[in-house]
């Protein structure tokens, strides 16, 4: 951080930043809603609190030392959830006035070297190549099944707090990948053709969701093309404030999808924070005039699986899933996309399986893009108030639409030692077809990610 000036606080001073900010009367109906505010307790620590840091830093109400002592880590510490947004009457656009702070903060930080090699390898080097972070995964999968992981766990205290959270959030990995070279036909009667944008995370790391994806849209009559060209969709470079490789991203995953055939009706994607960035590219590329457009018609194809299964579940289940199951709302899928009711209406077209309300359903799990690893306390302080709220439900099953909070609560079971399966949406109902065409015997499958 320069020692004597702010750097890019333009980005604040902005007449639309400051019409933004603006919107905000301080009425502070917005306060039950943050996790962070219920955790700790300060305004600043809340959405109000920290639209007036904004608000000091535009108006050059803030040194250098405000900066770094109260803008900064207040800022950093929002899970950038948006359940704020949802609950501010005012219309706030609590998610856009954040997202340009944090890459404020991120101009302002001078990162050791090891934490730059780090995040050039993750985010420039990995994220990017799907064949190499699948490659990372069969050397974690080895990690896993060598039980070299249960000795590291017996002994997790002894690790670094960051490699501690990256090691908690592990999930079993599963040992085989799809083939996406050609496209999964349609069974049964065919109602058409679909994209599928697999995400590299959920790819990587949890191939079987994106695998009960294609089977249970196959199911419904869709053929199904993932082109192996598409990467990630930007969004971990967007938390991290690399702006610039958030866009590269968004244009080459703009070129894949459009460059198909235009046959295809939707863009399906299975992760509530992917599909939030999918749809936001008109806004991350509103600058560019040869993509801004491109990304108009690109976003208005993009839909969460929930959004488009509601709609066109041509094959009701009929396997009986006997569960009493909780849904655990992706905060991007809630407040960034407003999918709320669609999971649910699905959740309940299942036979035999009884959806229990949390009492907070809009609040966070912690997971929050990098933050349960940047963030490491807090986020295991947020997950233990989730946590919570599942265990009052007495759930067995904990349904979700989020990479990262797949991950997440998968460590929250762990953590809390609670006897719940952990499933996204798709599986669930993919389950349930399996149940009922006789090629699965009925829940739970396995408890491997619990046991292990
Ligand atoms: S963000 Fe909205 S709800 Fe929160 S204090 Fe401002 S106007 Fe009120
Ligand atoms: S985005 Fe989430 S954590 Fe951040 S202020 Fe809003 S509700 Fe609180």
């Amino acid at each position: 951080m320069a020692d004597t000036m702010i750097r890019d606080l333009d980005l604040l001073r902005s007449p639309e930043y400051r019409r933004k900010l603006s919107q905000c009367v301080h009425c502070g109906l917005c306060l039950s809603a943050c996790p962070t505010y219920a955790i700790f307790g300060v305004e600043t620590d809340g959405p109000r609190g920290r639209i007036a840091l904004m608000r000091a830093a535009a108006e050059g109400r803030m040194n250098v030392e405000d900066f770094r002592r109260a803008f900064a880590p207040h800022i950093m510490l929002c899970l950038a959830c948006r359940a704020c947004e949802t609950a501010c009457p005012s219309g706030v656009q609590y998610g856009a006035l954040v997202e340009v702070a944090r890459l404020v903060v991120e101009h302002n930080r001078t990162p050791s070297l090891g934490e730059r090699l780090l995040r050039w390898i993750g985010m420039q080097l990995v994220l990017p190549r799907l064949w190499l972070l699948k490659l990372l995964a069969r050397l974690l999968w080895l990690y896993q099944v060598s039980r070299l992981q249960r000795v590291v766990r017996a002994f997790r205290h002894w690790l670094p707090k960051t490699l501690r959270a990256m090691e908690d959030i592990l999930p079993a990995i599963v040992p085989r990948y799809h083939d996406y070279r050609r496209p999964a036909p349609a069974l049964g009667t065919p109602h058409g053709r679909l994209l599928f944008f697999t995400g590299c995370i959920q790819e990587a790391f949890l191939s079987q969701v994106n695998q009960a994806t294609l089977r249970v849209l196959q199911r419904n009559g869709y053929t199904v093309y993932a082109p192996t060209e598409q990467t990630c969709c930007g969004a971990p470079h967007l938390h991290m404030g690399d702006l610039e490789t958030a866009r590269q991203l968004a244009r080459r995953n703009i070129d894949v999808f459009l460059s198909q055939d235009g046959q295809y009706e939707a863009v399906i994607c299975n992760a509530g924070g992917c599909g939030t960035i999918l749809k936001e590219y008109p806004h991350l590329l509103a600058d560019d005039p040869a993509y801004a457009k491109r990304a108009q018609r690109f976003a208005a194809l993009v839909k969460d699986v929930s959004e488009f299964l509601a709609e066109h579940l041509n094959v009701p289940p009929r396997g009986e899933v006997k569960a009493r199951a909780t849904y655990a709302d992706s905060c991007h899928l809630r407040h960034g996309q407003k999918v709320v009711s669609q999971p649910r209406k699905l959740l309940k077209s299942i036979p035999g399986l009884q959806l229990v309300e949390l009492q907070a359903p809009d609040r966070c799990c912690g997971s929050a893009g990098v933050y349960n690893i940047a963030q490491v306390d807090a986020a295991n302080a947020i997950l233990d108030a989730k946590m919570a709220d599942i265990a009052a439900t007495g759930a067995d099953l904990i349904v979700t639409t989020n990479t990262g909070c797949h991950m997440q609560l998968l460590a929250g079971v762990r953590r809390a030692g609670l006897p719940a399966k952990v499933m996204h949406l798709v599986e669930v109902l993919d389950l349930s077809y399996r149940i009922g065409d006789g090629t699965f015997a009925t829940f739970p499958v396995s408890q491997r990610e619990e046991t292990r």
